[in-house]
């Protein structure tokens, strides 16, 4: 049992090769590869289109498992919280956000994070490791599986835990699968990718075709206050990060989003949005304003923004900057906020 090796996770490339090695056809690669990911069959008795031979022998020597949904919390605004255990006892988190006509889920890439944001519940779990191509697979297959049948997860954002530049080769090929209509079939302008401002990443992304939408959490455009608040900017400075943002939105014709915390008193104030008009110039963009969520446990001089100073600060920045919207902090009740479950079980 414990050296049978996991299929879930394999690509069409890496399934077809293996069929190839073991003797049999390459279609049956894409057979597997159906059944795995568009019609969510775990068990190899029941892929029916698979010689009896074969399923044997993947009996024998594979297996397809995903985690362990341990806990589901849902919200009084319907937003849902899943936290699922790995193979290794690790603990990930992802979260569906309802926005008709969207369902959106949020997506974990690592467990942890190295990057140590300073109004992140996920920085104070740590880095731990980065998350399989199966692993991050499988927090989508799990929630389909216990939606409703009229319901769909329309939209992807690897938003949750973890930095996804610094696990670019494994949430690569777990978007090519989501992509694939042979699989997930999610298109790739509904998928996105947020960076803490890795700047070489945005670089790879840009130069390796990979289509999917770009999303900076920036948080602050002056360096003093930035570096406080995300120790990222040390190695990349805002400078470096607004220089790889015009060669992304250059090359690629896409607009990026910027998330945008709002702090009261460090990063909600006008200057603060002086500075962020003149970051932002000549990036096409959106720029979504979310209001800073307090959890126990991360510095108490963090307040939320006053109502009329998130008003304020939204109308300096509108019509100077291309597109602004206010975003409600959702499922605040069951501690959706990137971690928040997951730094508490652990
Ligand atoms: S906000 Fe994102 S990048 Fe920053 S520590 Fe948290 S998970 Fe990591």
């Amino acid at each position: 049992m414990f050296d049978k090796t996991n299929l879930y996770g394999f690509t069409l490339e890496e399934l077809e090769e293996l069929m190839l090695d073991l003797g049999h056809k390459k279609y049956s690669g894409r057979q597997i590869f159906q059944w795995m990911y568009q019609k969510n069959v775990f068990d190899f008795q029941n892929m029916t289109n698979l010689s009896k031979k074969l399923r044997a022998e993947l009996e024998e020597k594979y297996l397809i498992s995903l985690p362990k949904v341990l806990e589901v919390k849902v919200s009084e605004d319907q937003t849902v919280k899943y936290l699922f255990e790995l193979e290794d006892g690790m603990l990930i988190e992802a979260v569906k956000i309802p926005d008709d006509p969207r369902l959106t889920l949020c997506m974990s890439s690592q467990v942890g994070c190295p990057l140590g944001c300073k109004f992140c519940k996920t920085a104070q779990i740590g880095f731990k490791r980065n998350l399989e191509v199966g692993e991050i697979l499988s927090q989508l297959a799990l929630v389909q599986m216990m939606l409703k049948p009229y319901e769909r997860i329309t939209n992807l954002v690897f938003m949750g835990m973890g930095e996804p530049f610094l696990n670019y080769d494994n949430v690569k090929n777990a978007i090519e699968i989501i992509m694939s209509v042979l699989a997930f079939g999610i298109g790739h302008s509904k998928i996105t990718i947020s960076t803490a401002g890795h700047v070489p990443g945005i670089y790879h992304m840009t130069d390796d075709g990979l289509k999917v939408r770009l999303a900076v959490s920036l948080n602050s455009a002056d360096p003093d206050i930035r570096r406080k608040l995300m120790p990222i900017t040390r190695k990349y400075p805002l400078d470096d990060l607004r220089r790889s943002l015009i060669y992304h939105t250059s090359q690629t014709g896409r607009r990026v989003t910027f998330e945008y915390l709002l702090i009261s008193g460090i990063t909600d104030t006008i200057p603060a949005a002086k500075k962020l008009v003149r970051f932002v110039e000549g990036i096409p963009c959106k720029i979504n304003l979310i209001n800073y969520n307090p959890s126990p446990g991360l510095p108490s001089e963090f307040e939320p923004s006053s109502e009329n100073q998130i008003f304020r600060f939204r109308d300096y920045l509108y019509p100077r900057t291309p597109a602004v919207t206010i975003r409600a902090s959702k499922g605040i009740d069951i501690k959706a906020a990137c971690g928040q479950l997951a730094a508490e079980h652990q």
